[in-house]
This record gives structure tokens, sequence and C-alpha cells, in this order.
């Protein structure tokens, strides 16, 4: 029977899950459907109200319709959270949930992004995260999603900088990770593992560099044409060799939300290569 599966948000137009959960699901031999569902809602002073609202009348109507389960993106990752049956211990460690399955009209509620993302570090890029000096940059979603799975990797060291310093001291509470200063970055010590969390290179804002020891990965969760993101083209000017942007994670942690839903593991490498090639030939 056909399976039916939808990745939510709004904006959507720009979301590459229908296309990387189609190209599993022929690799596999699994006969799905999945496509986009804009959420719209009224924005004004309510509109987080208006949002959740109709995040969750939207999946309370695609379970009726018979979905068996749902990709979450900006700005529904809480929501999908929240309103959630039962709760995986991804979606709690990150409090925010990418990856909804329906099951006898319950809802339970999975975050892949911070697994997906290791994943991409330690199997795409053979990057050892255990023993080495890293830093995070940023505190919203992303880096609530990615925290506790780096923390997990074993690092020698962990910092956290945010430019709203209060959310890293929110972010690093109950974690052994010491906070460092956004605006002074140079003053740290050098890191082997540098990721950019923030949405900087979405916005094209320039952010502090650090310091970094030889051998280093600067990794933009950002992806971008032939990985031309600010943060990575500051950083190879910097004399950073090793670079990554964040296409690997989002095909991981879609990888792991087609695992939840099907019980088997896609392959990434054929996925990433056709993504990768078709993001570059663009300008
Ligand atoms: P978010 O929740 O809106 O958080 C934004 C973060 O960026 C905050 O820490 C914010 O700091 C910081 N920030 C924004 N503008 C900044 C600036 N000009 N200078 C310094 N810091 C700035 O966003 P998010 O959902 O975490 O997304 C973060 C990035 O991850 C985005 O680029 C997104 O595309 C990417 N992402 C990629 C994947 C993937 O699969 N590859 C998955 C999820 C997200 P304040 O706290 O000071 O506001």
């Amino acid at each position: 029977m056909l399976q039916k599966f939808c990745v939510l948000g709004n904006p959507i137009q720009h979301s590459l899950s229908p296309q990387i959960h189609l190209a599993f699901a022929k690799a596999m031999g699994i006969d799905l459907s999945y496509e986009k569902v804009l959420i719209d809602f009224e924005k004004g002073s309510d509109s987080n109200h208006a949002a959740n609202d109709a995040f969750e009348k939207c999946v309370l109507n695609l379970i009726k319709k018979g979905y068996n389960g749902a990709n979450v993106t900006v700005p529904f990752k809480e929501i999908a959270f929240q309103m959630a049956d039962v709760l995986d211990k991804s979606a709690q460690n990150a409090n925010a949930a990418n990856t909804l399955r329906f099951h006898s009209s319950k809802v339970r509620a999975f975050n892949t992004d911070g697994e997906g993302f290791l994943k991409d570090i330690q199997t795409r890029l053979k990057f050892e995260i255990e023993g080495k000096k890293v830093l995070l940059l940023g505190a919203g979603g992303a880096a609530k999603a990615i925290v506790y799975p780096l923390y997990k990797a074993k690092p020698k060291s962990f910092a956290l900088a945010n430019r709203t310093l209060e959310k890293a001291r929110t972010l690093a509470k109950n974690l052994p990770i010491q906070v460092v200063d956004f605006a002074n970055l140079k003053n740290a010590p050098a890191f082997d593992l540098v990721i950019n969390a923030t949405t900087s290179s979405l916005t094209h804002a320039e952010i502090p560099l650090p310091n970094f020891n030889e051998g280093a990965l600067f990794y933009d969760l950002f992806y971008a044409p032939k990985m031309q993101t600010l943060f990575l083209e500051s950083a190879q000017k910097a004399g950073v060799k090793n670079i990554s942007d964040g296409l690997g994670m989002l095909i991981y942690q879609a990888a792991l939300a087609f695992y939840i839903w099907h019980g088997k593991m896609p392959m990434v490498e054929a996925v990433y290569e056709m993504l990768r090639s078709e993001l570059d030939q663009k300008k």
C-alpha cells in the first residue's frame, strides 16, 4: 500500500526533503508519496499562537487522511514537540521535533537533526570528534538539537558562543560546556572543530572567527552552491583547509527519519552526490 508523507513548514518552497525521500524510496524499492505542505497563518502580534493552532489542525487533518508521518521545519519544530503524544529521547534532548510518526491516531515525535549532524561529520567527513577541542556558535533551534549529541561524542573540550550571551548560558546549563565571549573569540584558545549554527550565512552577516589548530574542520550548518557560505569563505581566507557546509547533515537527518518510518537505513552517498552537483550548478 502507498505510504503517505510530507514536510510541514513556512516557508517551504525551498525544501529538498521530497527530492531526498523520493530518491531514498526509489533506491530501496518502497512505494511512497512525499510532498511539501505550506502551513499558512496570520502574521501579527499573536503569530505564535496562530502558527501553533494552524500546525495542530494540519497534523490532525493529515492523520484523518491516512498519512504515516511528516517532517517538520521552521517555525514548527517546537509546537511539533509540544503536541506529540509520545516523545523519543532525541526530541526530549532537543526540546523540539523534526520527525513525526502517526500510528493509531497518536503522534510520536523524534529529532534527527543532532544525529544527522554527527553522522555527516563522523561518517561522510570521517572527522573524529573524540579528544578534539570543539566550538559551537549559536544557541537557536539548530544549536539546541546538536549540543547533546556533540557532548556525547566526547570532545576534549566544548565551548559555546552566541551573540546573545544569556541564551548561550541557558543552553550550556547542566552540561560541561564553557561559554565564551562571542565578540572576543580571538581571545579564546585554538579549536579543532568550529561549527556555525547561527543564521549568519543565511543573512550574509560577518561573524568573528576564532583561532584554529592545524587540520581544523570548519562546518557551517547552512548550505550553498560550492559550499560558498560567507562563514566558510572567511575561514578559507584565514587559512582553514578543511571545510563543509550542511548539505550532508540535511541528507543524514532525512535518512534517519526514513529509518524511523521504514526500518531501513538508506545509502546517503549517491543522494549527496546528486544534490551536491545540482546545488553547485546554481549561482
Ligand atoms: P534560529 O533558531 O533562528 O537561531 C538563530 C541563531 O543565529 C541564534 O543563535 C542567533 O543569535 C544567531 N544569529 C542570527 N543572526 C546573527 C548574526 N548576525 N550574528 C551572530 N549570530 C546571529 O535558527 P536555527 O533554526 O537554529 O538555524 C541556524 C542555521 O542552521 C540556519 O542557517 C539553518 O539554515 C541551519 N540549519 C541547517 C540544517 C541542516 O540540515 N543542514 C538543519 C537545521 C538548521 P541570537 O540568540 O543572538 O539571536
